[in-house]
């Protein structure tokens, strides 16, 4: 199957829809031909203007039933959607009348289309009637919502990406934009080309990919972030970059910020230090920022993530309100959402401490409106369990029945043992997702089969409050619902059917956008009121629009606080001192390194729709901690290791990656991997439950741990045509391939008889099969291959030591129908013949180019740019997700 843009095959276009990944909310359009499902970006679509990255461009790989729920079960046994509606009404309804309404919760997630969420908030905030509804959403967004409504009175993104085409300065500030949000950095590079004037600042402890367009990176010790941002306020104030007018008309306390600022940032000296910087790099930065009049602070998890995040927003914030630089084109402090529909989430009252359409629990105004729009028997008047809290509150006997929807918290949440021991400690759970096999879902006692991309029908928002339709063109498998639907069918079941009738999910929107509308004349930011009389037709037919929507401005409204009104009770913006405040738990003797989380570049949350795809499988295979060269000589840990990351609470084992990207002090592990996928890499189990006072934000990059290389007694890769089950290995850790799955392993104990257990294995007693088979006794070293005819069917080498022989080639031979001579005879040593190329790791995931091909190329063919790679080997030519790397090998090479 090609993604290329280029494929000239006839096709059926589907649907324009919208990727379900990050939220940059790329519009992507859908097609099918002989060879399949096809996805290509779509150039009408505002967002990405038709770029794609790797993970968009790779969807279509994803599109395949396997391992979909299909059928609604009950302790593992398959039932009628009614068997399963009906033991949760009558498990709710109990609990609500011996424990009260607070005993029963739901967990979401911002992947969720708006109509799923909105309707899970009516049922729990309006029918149910307590508000311990959360989301995965707390665990990226919730610092930007409570600082945005602090500063702007209302949770508003002020920004459009256009503003980035149109700014002079970007700051990059926590973010590794080019991994996380690739179609956002796309627009940044492609702008930087257009306009000489715009410089590029990232501010990160570690060395991303996202610093390949940098001017200046400025890596900043781990948790400074409101330090620096205090030092350039007090700098902006000394130069006299205050805008006056501004200020005065639109803005309130900024005495007081002003004043924190100066005590614990006001002497440059001291913020260098404390921020680990050069005081000449800190001193450029903070007059870069002064100088340049547009400026764009872009921000992401490495803010929003932390015991502080709140008010390291506020801190980037009071910088763009002193200086006025808000609210015109190319300015202002522009938080960029994680999830496909975190700002739909948000929209809907999507988090425990909100109300639908922007309104709040804690105004009886709001709260009286919401109600009647809902004709609902009780409204929330207080706020709920957020994440942290709620599981806590099950381990506490406070929540009896737990309906999880959309997510993974027994791999995402931090503290992940406690959070799975409230699991499964829970006394009724129920798990709505698309997969049967997540962590969560194990823990389960019902579980009912949703819908997903590519199936449903609705809405999402992305980081520019652009409201997009994602659109369906496959039909569900088995007896797969739409989220919606399943609720309004449980709803139904409580004695709610009345308010719940929808048949379609336009009819759950239109309610919704009246509601924005209600009462609001301008005095909430969130109003969609003008969608509220769409019909079918328009609904289908539905372009993105960024909101507000109203019949003033029925096509949207690109820009916020044009006019320097807020929605505050005054209409005046609010500075907030900022105390700055380290990470709540400080690294010690014991866990002298600290823990930083968080993506790789072609894997999305626990993977569980990335890691069907080959493409986007080959880029990072295992997963890995990254280990500065000193820390890792210090504790005897060299390349490929396994390492046990420990913390006060829990740890993983994982493999070495050392690399002076990440500084000495740090380590990093990606969020992705799970039990799934991997033996002991749920990075989860070892994150500290602290939480920002304000938003109850976990703080994922900051956790003190140790690091220890581990010793097994025998380490190993296999590679097989078809799913093998290593759950007994003591490491092992699984990766889908191209026609085949990959493994690798490690063991404490040598089996008695490694021949005996590799033909167990790999099977090789069936009939139609030629076993090859190597054994070094002295080295330790076994090698098997199994072919059928002369095809490879699987092999396994076992060593000694992690050092094995490169994959890349022998994961080559499973591409063909039949090996030659040759190739049979060089199999055992894994290393490719003289004829044949060892492509190595995978770079471009979109034309599968590998390393060792692009350095052959640099080297032979003297290529010197990234655009020459492209033309040689097409390289970085679609989706541009790899230029990173293409430019890091030039600079290896010397180029
Ligand atoms: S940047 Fe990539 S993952 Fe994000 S929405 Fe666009 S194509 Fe999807």
């Amino acid at each position: 199957m090609s993604n290329s843009p280029e494929s000239d095959q006839a096709s059926t276009q589907l649907a324009k829809t919208t990727c379900p990944y990050c939220g940059v909310g790329c519009g992507v359009i859908v097609s099918k031909d002989e060879d399949g499902y096809q996805v290509r970006g779509n150039p009408d679509h505002p967002a990405n203007l038709g770029r794609l990255c790797s993970k968009g461009a790779a969807l279509a790989e994803t599109l395949d039933d396997e391992g979909r729920m299909l059928h609604p079960q009950i302790n593992g046994m398959p039932v009628s959607w009614d068997d399963a509606l009906e033991l949760m009404a009558t498990r709710f309804s109990s609990y609500i009348e011996e424990y009260g309404r607070n005993s029963v919760a739901m967990y979401v997630s911002g992947q969720l289309l708006t109509e799923d969420y909105y309707v899970a908030n009516k049922l729990m905030k309006g029918f149910i009637g307590n508000a311990n509804i959360d989301t995965n959403s707390r665990l990226c967004m919730s610092s930007v919502v409570a600082a945005q409504k602090r500063a702007f009175g209302s949770d508003s993104v002020p920004c459009s990406y256009e503003d980035l085409e149109r700014t002079n300065l970007i700051v990059i500030e926590g973010s590794n934009t080019a991994w996380c949000h690739p179609v956002i950095f796309q627009r940044i590079r492609q702008a930087k080309k257009d306009n000489p004037n715009l410089d590029i600042v990232v501010i990160d402890p570690r060395k991303t990919a996202t610093c390949d367009i940098a001017d200046m990176h400025l890596q900043i010790r781990s948790g400074q972030d409101a330090m620096l941002f205090n030092g350039l306020l007090t700098h902006l104030n000394d130069r006299g970059e205050v805008n006056k007018l501004f200020v005065e008309n639109c803005v309130e306390g900024i005495d007081d910020a002003l004043a924190a600022a100066y005590e614990s940032s006001g002497d440059v000296q001291t913020v260098a230090d404390a921020c680990g910087l050069d005081r000449e790099q800190l001193e450029a930065f903070y007059a870069l920022f002064a100088r340049k009049e547009k400026v764009i602070t872009l921000f992401s998890q490495g803010i929003n993530q932390s015991s502080s995040g709140t008010d390291k927003v506020n801190a980037i914030i009071n910088c763009h309100l002193m200086s006025g630089r808000i609210g015109r084109p190319g300015m202002g402090a522009f938080s960029l959402t994680g999830q496909p529909n975190a700002m739909g989430g948000r929209e809907v009252g999507g988090l425990a401490n909100q109300l639908a359409a922007h309104m709040e629990l804690e105004n009886p105004q709001h709260r009286k409106l919401v109600q009647q729009h809902w004709r609902s028997p009780f409204i929330a008047d207080s706020e709920g369990y957020k994440a942290i809290d709620l599981f806590n509150a099950i381990l506490d006997d406070k929540i009896k029945a737990l309906w999880v929807i959309g997510t993974n918290p027994a791999v995402s949440m931090p503290d992940n043992n406690r959070v799975r021991e409230a699991i499964s400690h829970c006394d009724f759970v129920v798990v709505q997702d698309c997969m049967q096999n997540t962590d969560t879902a194990d823990l389960a006692h019902v579980l009912l089969p949703a819908i997903t991309w590519g199936e449903q029908d609705g809405m999402v928002t992305n980081s520019e409050r652009r409201i997009s339709r994602q659109r369906s063109f496959r039909d569900a498998p088995g007896e797969a619902l739409p989220d919606w639907k399943i609720i309004s069918m449980f709803a139904d079941k409580m004695g709610f059917a009345d308010y719940f009738d929808y048949t379609r999910p336009k009819d759950v929107f239109v309610e919704f956008a009246a509601l924005s509308g209600k009462e609001n004349n301008a005095s909430r930011d969130f109003d969609i009121s003008a969608l509220a009389d769409l019909d079918d037709k328009a609904y289908e037919q539905f372009k993105p629009l960024q909101w507000p929507v109203t019949f003033n401005q029925p096509v949207g409204t690109q820009r916020l606080f044009e006019d320097g009104k807020f929605f505050t009770p005054s209409g005046k913006a609010n500075m907030i001192a900022v105390t700055p405040r380290s990470g709540a738990n400080a690294v010690s003797e014991e866990f002298p390194f600290i823990l930083n989380t968080g993506r790789v570049r072609d894997h999305w949350h626990t993977m569980t729709r990335t890691g069907k795809s080959p493409k986007l499988s080959t880029h990072i295979a295992e997963s890995y901690v990254q280990i500065n060269t000193e820390d890792a000589q210090a504790n005897n840990i060299t390349e490929d290791n396994l390492v046990i990351v420990c913390s006060t609470w829990g740890e993983v084992t994982v493999r070495a990656c050392i690399s002076d990207d990440v500084p000495a002090g740090m380590v990093f592990i990606p969020m992705h991997w799970n039990d799934q996928y991997a033996s002991s890499a749920v990075v989860g189990m070892v994150v500290n439950p602290a939480c920002d006072p304000h938003s109850g934000q976990p703080e994922f990059k900051h956790t003190p741990v140790s690091i220890k290389p581990v010793k097994k007694a025998w380490y190993g890769f296999l590679l097989s045509r078809r799913q093998i089950d290593l759950s007994s290995q003591d490491y092992w850790n699984l990766n889908k391939g191209h026609k085949l799955w990959r493994y690798e392993m490690a063991g404490n104990e040598t089996p008695g008889n490694w021949a005996d257990n590799a033909r167990t294995l790999l099977c090789a007693s069936e009939t139609d099969v030629s076993w090859m088979e190597y054994f070094d006794q002295s080295a330790q070293c076994y090698r098997a291959a199994r072919l059928v005819g002369d095809q490879l069917e699987s092999c396994i080498f076992i060593g000694p030591e992690p050092h094995l022989p490169n994959r890349d080639w022998l994961m080559a031979l499973f591409d063909k129908a039949s090996l030659d001579d040759k190739e049979k005879a060089f199999l055992l040593s894994g290393r490719p013949t003289e004829s044949s190329e060892d492509a190595g790791p995978s770079v471009c995931a979109c034309f599968g180019v590998g390393r060792n091909t692009i350095i052959n190329a640099i080297t032979k063919d003297k290529l010197d740019s990234v655009d020459a790679i492209g033309k040689a080997l097409q390289a970085g030519t679609n989706c541009g997700s790899c230029i990173p790397e293409l430019t890091a090998l030039l600079s290896e090479a010397g180029k």
